[in-house]
Formats: structure tokens, C-alpha cells, sequence
């Protein structure tokens, strides 16, 4: 196959017949599904499923984040002709994934979403699944986690973040993008012990007891050395990989809600999230990308390489240990 077999592969979204293989497709044009993997609402034999959840009724800043979803899925559609750089294993052509299309939810009704969040995730992990969300805000990780302690007990969280997202919040009913992981340790979602936020550069002065690796520290050491101590931490503890595409610095991802100076190049989320392969990942998302802010788009093709980096992640973990 090569990219003039773009002359025959058009919308693999609706006609592909197998859930694996690489994509040729014209990237200009097309159904835009999450790296073309097929549309489907059937999760029969699938390893794993991606979604979009386009909620950003959480924020305190720059909305936007509602249209990240759709965004990250179209960013996508170059990088599915080619197997995953770096990697000795290709999700896109050993594993059955597909795009399982986004969340429903009531938009004005706001109360209502995080049930209807939960319930949603429970759906793809008890098929059987692998989850990759496509966010939203950062509040959307708060409702998958009830779904995910669930399945599998409380998580090890590898939290890559400009903020801790653990300022103190005792109103349960706040749907806040700011707090909502204070609200998860307090709910027991998350081991605090075996769990660590990388990348931090703002300031809390609440201790949530879990391990932090700042942006100054990152910087500091080599990519390796940060991986192999987030690998330390979280042994062989099942994990939940949340990443606000904020870790990042603005001069990466432009295109989201709260930037904070001082972040990670891509170059260093990209070595770090490769050298994380061998830990116990259960599933992640890729949130905050919000795409009126993203003015040249890189913010969305930063996403679309995180999850792929996710589903590269989670398709390791599964042939070598099981779910
Ligand atoms: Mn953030
Ligand atoms: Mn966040």
C-alpha cells in the first residue's frame, strides 16, 4: 500500500470492512473519524474504542473545548498511513479499535451530564474495551474515573498538567475543571501514593498526597529519567493516563483554555509518554483543546499524537499482561 492508493480509499469512517489497517485516504478530505478507524456503535471483539466528549461548561477561563473532539479527529487524519514513530507495535494494525462516536448529554442541563458521563464510559469498559477519550474539559476525567475505580479499583493517575486540578472544592455538586481531582482523592477513584501530576507550574497550596514532577524538575533531567520515575510510582498499580494538552507550553499548544508559561516542548511529552510503555495502562484522555484559540491548528495535532500515543500505550499493555 502507499499513498496513491488514495485513489480507491475514500471514508474507510463508513466503508472500512476490518477494524485494522493503516489508512491512505486523502487527509484533506473524507469522514473525519479518529485516525479513520470505523464509526460504530457495536463493541463486539473490539480492543478498544475512542471518544469524543465535547463538554466545556466546567471552565474558568477561555471556553472552547466542546468543539476539541471534532478537531483532534480531523488533525488525525494524516498520521494513520503511516505505523506509530518509535514504536515496535501498531495499534492501527494489530488491535480491532474503533470510533465509537461521542457522548450524549443534555448541553443545558449541566447537573445531568456527570451521570450520563459515567454511565457512558461503563458502557465501553464493560464490552470488554480500551477507552481513549477525546475531551472536552478537564472536568470530563472526573465523571471516567467513577467508571473506571469501578471496573478496576481505585487507579494509579499519571496526571500531565499545567495544574494540579486539586484546589479545595467540598461542594460535590460544583462542576468545576479546577477541583474535580480533589473531589476524586476525597471519593477514594484515585491511590494518591501511586499516583503522580507532571508538569505543574502553578500554584496550590493544598497537599492532595500524591507525587508531583514540575515543569522546573522536567526540565531540569532528561525525558528518560522523568519516565522512569512517573514508572516507579506507579509499579504495576492499574492506571489512568489524563492529559491536559496545557502540560504543554503555549508556544506548542496555543489553543487552550488556561495557558501557563514554562511547559513542556512536544518533543519532551513525546519521549516521555514512549518511555512509559510496560506500565498497567487501563485507558486516558487527551483534554482542554480548544480549538478558537488554536489559530494554526497545532494544538489539535498535538492531541491527535497524545491519543495516539494513549492507544500505543494501552495496545502494549494488552499483549503483554491482558486486560
Ligand atoms: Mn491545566
Ligand atoms: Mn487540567
Amino acid at each position: 500500500m502507499a499513498l496513491k492508493d488514495a485513489a480507491d480509499d475514500v471514508d474507510g469512517a463508513l466503508n472500512r470492512n476490518s477494524q485494522r489497517g493503516l489508512s491512505f485516504e486523502n487527509a484533506f478530505g473524507g469522514v473525519t473519524s479518529y485516525m479513520r478507524r470505523p464509526y460504530t456503535k457495536d463493541l463486539t471483539g473490539m480492543d478498544m474504542a475512542v471518544t469524543g466528549i465535547p463538554f466545556d461548561q466546567a471552565v474558568t477561563n477561555r471556553p472552547g473545548t466542546r468543539l476539541g473532539p471534532r478537531a483532534i479527529r480531523e488533525a488525525s487524519t494524516l498520521q494513520p498511513c503511516d505505523p506509530p514513530y518509535g514504536w515496535d507495535i501498531n495499534p492501527l494494525t494489530d488491535f480491532n479499535i474503533c470510533d465509537y462516536g461521542d457522548v450524549a448529554f443534555d448541553y443545558a442541563d449541566t447537573r445531568s451530564f456527570p451521570p450520563a458521563l459515567t454511565a457512558h464510559v461503563s458502557t465501553i469498559l464493560n464490552a470488554g474495551c480500551g477507552y481513549l477519550g477525546l475531551g472536552g474539559d478537564h472536568y470530563i476525567t472526573f465523571p471516567t474515573l467513577r467508571a473506571f475505580a469501578e471496573q478496576f479499583g481505585p487507579m494509579a493517575l499519571i496526571q500531565f498538567d499545567a495544574h494540579s486540578d486539586t484546589w479545595p472544592d467540598d461542594d460535590m455538586d460544583r462542576i468545576d475543571h479546577g477541583t474535580m481531582f480533589y473531589k476524586a482523592f476525597k471519593e477514594g477513584l484515585i491511590v494518591p501514593e501511586k499516583s503522580v501530576q507532571v508538569g505543574i507550574r502553578t500554584q496550590n497550596d493544598y497537599d492532595a498526597g500524591c507525587h508531583v514532577i514540575d515543569a522546573p524538575q522536567v526540565h531540569a533531567q532528561t525525558p528518560a529519567e522523568t519516565a522512569a520515575q512517573i514508572r516507579g510510582i506507579v509499579g504495576d498499580h492499574p492506571v489512568f493516563l489524563t492529559f491536559d494538552i496545557d502540560c504543554l507550553d503555549p508556544a506548542f499548544a496555543p489553543g487552550t483554555g488556561t495557558p501557563v508559561w514554562g511547559g513542556l516542548s512536544s518533543a519532551q511529552a513525546a519521549a516521555i509518554l514512549r518511555d512509559l510503555r510496560g506500565i498497567n495502562m487501563k485507558g486516558g484522555d487527551v483534554v482542554e483543546v480548544s480549538p478558537p484559540f488554536d489559530t494554526t491548528g497545532a494544538t489539535a495535532i498535538a492531541g491527535a499524537h497524545v491519543g495516539m500515543e494513549l492507544m500505543c500505550l494501552y495496545c502494549w499493555n494488552l499483549r503483554e499482561r491482558g486486560r
